[in-house]
């Protein structure tokens, strides 16, 4: 299997460092990785810089960093790393979660996202804290890849689906059961914080507190609250089916002249 590694916390961060040597067990691993941290960028893309990949040493894996997104990083690696094709796409490990509403931000699956679009089997990988200072856990990730992964590999997904996984961060012989979630709620409170600058100008910092609800069943988020590993399905058709047929019979039907 030809897999590609990507990210949005740099070509230098420790969670991608893990997942290339994991992922060694599954096929031929190449990286391709932002040159720093990108996190929270989400699926943009790079259209009106150019963009350089450069070679590095990374252990026994080719790998470049691209002055870039990880959209960018998919795209630049299906042309450097594999021309010829690749089988798999993987972002991360991300260095924190990426649950509910979050994964509209985040780089991590972004990545996951620009692999779905180019038809290729994708799959976000990240890492549950419920600090933002608590310990990364990345044995866990490594434990759990070697152990688990395969077989997520090997089922059947509708077109343009990827898989978003979070796994908590706790010792391995913590860690629950992989359960099948579907996204969750995962609201901020205090979004914006005002402060003051030394001349007394007011500015912003964008972050806040997570409210999380465990409590919601089925989702991301209770699953990873629970200890266990979350896989959701993410389909790339934003189309929200409930909507299209209720609306479908609201408005008066189309009349052909
Ligand atoms: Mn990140």
């Amino acid at each position: 299997m030809r897999i590609l590694l990507t990210n949005d916390d740099g070509i230098h961060a420790e969670g991608l460092a893990d997942l290339a040597q994991a992922m060694k067990k599954y096929g031929e691993v190449k990286v391709v990785a932002p040159d720093r941290e990108r996190s929270a960028c989400g699926h943009a893309m790079t259209l009106r810089d150019p963009l350089r990949a450069t070679k590095v040493p990374y252990g026994s894996c080719e790998a470049w960093h691209v002055n870039g997104l990880p959209v960018d990083c998919v795209n630049i690696g299906l042309r450097v790393a594999f021309p010829d094709g690749c089988d798999l796409i993987v972002s991360g490990i991300n260095h924190g979660p990426n649950l509910g509403f979050d994964i509209t931000y985040s780089g991590t699956v972004g990545g996951a996202m620009e692999g779905a679009i180019n038809g290729i089997r994708s799959l976000a990988l990240s890492m549950f804290t419920v600090a933002h200072e608590a310990p990364l856990h990345f044995e866990t990730a490594s434990d759990w890849i070697e152990r688990e992964l395969g077989k997520w590999l090997e089922v059947e997904l509708p077109r343009r689906t990827f898989l978003n996984i979070n796994i908590p961060s706790i010792a391995i012989p913590e860690l629950g059961e992989t359960v099948v979630t579907r996204m969750g709620g995962r609201v901020y409170e205090d979004r914006v914080e005002p402060r003051t600058d030394p001349w007394g100008r007011t500015y912003y910092w964008q972050g806040g507190v997570v409210v999380m609800k465990p409590d919601d069943p089925g989702s991301d988020v209770e699953a990873v609250s629970l200890g266990k590993v979350s896989v959701t399905p993410i389909s790339l058709d934003w189309t929200s089916y409930p909507a299209l047929e209720s609306l479908r019979s609201q408005v008066i039907p189309f009349t052909h002249h």
